[in-house]
């Protein structure tokens, strides 16, 4: 087997059977044999009666279906893809042919013909996106690799193929917290990265609002970096300074019995300092949250059917 196509699906009855065909259309005549990890991540639609016909119609060892037991989110979907995966590569491509399968086939061509390179993924050149989310994006990056110890690449999806012994590098993080572009960033390995433009979606509707991303950015930047902790301690060890020193100023006037009214600037401090150890407080649950959930180790998505021929 020469590529698993690792293919998360969420409501996505009008697109699996589209994108079946058309990785058929674009590998079938290059000879090179692949199966797909379609994996069922809870749809509310009928998308498990359209992989029923597919899985029914395949030829045994080329289609995989996996049904969780609720919606665990694309994540946990393309985890149980990669540990269903048997192929020599991954690639990992979304239901809704907004990747078309013809960039698929120029980065599985890529990585084979260079033994050194281990990962071939590809970016957006063109984004079609508002100018301010674009803004946005541009700005995680830009926080986030100066927070963080590995090296984020810029507006790289998680469209992208690899070899096997990447695919078990991956699979050995056990985080609950699962941010694709952190993972792969950790894992490293030898990458290229190829251009392609983003189609539209060919049916159904786009998961991802502005707050859904705003809570993967955060967690991207919690996932990856501790700065945002040591920036508590040094801030609060700062305003700490900065009020016994305001305080011991406010003691030595009144010592000296120099009339200033001292209630209101000592209110604004209370408010100010209040404030900041409120931020700081979420900061910090922030990390404790992701410590808890960890700690409980449960599973990070449930099987509920697994369908294969053998
Ligand atoms: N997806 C999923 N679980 C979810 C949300 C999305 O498996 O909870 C899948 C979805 O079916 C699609 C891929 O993840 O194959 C990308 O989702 P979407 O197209 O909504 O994201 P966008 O392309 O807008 O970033
Ligand atoms: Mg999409």
């Amino acid at each position: 087997m020469d590529i698993s196509f690792v293919i998360p699906c969420y409501n996505e009855e009008g697109n699996v059977r589209l994108l079946s065909e058309e990785i058929g259309r674009v590998f079938v005549p290059e000879s090179i044999s692949y199966e797909l990890v379609l994996v069922n991540d809870g749809s509310k639609d009928g998308t498990k009666a359209e992989l029923k016909k597919l899985f029914d119609e395949s030829e045994p060892g080329t289609v995989k279906a996996v049904h969780f037991s609720r919606n665990f989110g694309k994540e946990a979907a393309i985890l149980c893809g990669l540990r269903h995966a048997s192929g020599e590569t991954v690639c990992i491509i979304d239901a809704d042919l907004q990747q078309p399968p013809e960039v698929a086939l120029e980065m599985y061509l890529k990585l084979v013909s260079d033994p050194d390179l281990d990962v071939v993924a590809a970016y957006q050149k063109n984004r079609k996106e508002s100018g301010l989310l674009k803004a946005c994006k541009r700005m995680f990056y830009k926080i986030i690799n100066g927070m963080s110890d590995v090296e984020f690449q810029a507006h790289a999806s998680d469209f992208r193929i690899f070899r096997k012994n990447v695919k078990d590098a991956i699979l050995s993080l056990p985080e609950y917290f699962r941010f694709s572009k952190g993972i792969f960033a950790f894992v490293g390995f030898e990458s290229a990265f190829i251009p392609y433009v983003v189609r539209e979606r060919r049916s159904g509707v786009s998961k991802w609002s502005f707050t859904k991303l705003f809570r993967y950015a955060v967690e991207g930047i919690v996932g990856y970096s501790t700065e945002p902790l040591r920036f508590a301690t040094f801030t609060g060890a700062f305003l700490s300074i900065a009020s016994i020193l305001f305080l011991i100023v406010l003691l030595v006037l009144s010592i000296a019995k120099v009339p200033c009214s001292a209630v209101l600037p000592v209110i604004g401090v209370i408010v100010l300092i209040g404030g900041v150890q409120m931020i700081f407080l979420g900061i910090i649950g922030e990390y404790l949250m992701r410590t808890y959930l960890q700690g409980k180790n449960r599973p990070i998505y449930i099987e509920k059917e697994v369908w294969e021929k053998k």
